[in-house]
């Protein structure tokens, strides 16, 4: 089991004061925040390429990094930071190969019913979502997708006008960024 492996792993980097070279404070020294994917293949590469270090910066990460509810859970983040945790940046990043670009909802729902997910399930969250198909839709185009959470976040009513906020596309192989807005 992975919990396992990680466990006993966690003993040993304890014992051995690994931790010492992550010593941060927990408000962002850079006063920058940065939303991007969950994608693997960034969780070490993203921070290395941008040169961020422990403590340099909030990282809020979700599937293909993106305001997918002006009022949701990855824009309540960038307001708690913006307001509490003093960020004054932010910076979307899409990446190239995204798992979440051309992903269709009824590819997904397919899934969740193979997974053994009822239809009486799937009902309710329409239910409650009445945008629950296009809630779990991916985008077309990566730099559309950061164009449109950067206007989002831009214009959203509880983000001070003194917030600078920035998009960018990053190779998920070099780790170059492209700015998009
Ligand atoms: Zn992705």
């Amino acid at each position: 089991m992975v919990i396992d492996e990680i466990l006993q792993y966690n003993q040993q980097f304890v014992k051995r004061k690994a931790y010492e070279q992550y010593a941060a404070g927990k408000y962002p020294s850079r006063k920058l925040a940065v939303l991007s994917c969950m994608d693997t293949r960034l969780t070490e590469l993203l921070p290395a390429a941008l040169g961020l270090r422990n403590g340099d910066a909030k990282i809020i990460k979700n599937a293909g990094g993106v305001i997918a509810d002006p009022f949701g859970s990855a824009m309540r983040s960038l307001l708690i930071a913006v307001h509490t945790l003093g960020v004054e940046s932010i910076l979307v990043i899409g990446h190239t190969d995204c798992g979440v670009q051309g992903l269709d909802s009824a590819a997904v729902m397919k899934k969740m019913r193979d997974n053994g997910i009822s239809e009486t399930a799937i009902q309710m969250m329409r239910d409650c979502r009445p945008d629950f198909d296009q809630w779990l839709c991916g985008f077309h185009s990566v730099e559309a997708s950061v164009e449109n959470s950067v206007g989002i976040i831009r214009r959203h009513p509880l983000i001070p006008l003194a917030v600078q906020v920035h998009g960018c596309v990053i190779d998920v192989v070099t780790g170059e960024l492209k700015p998009v807005v």
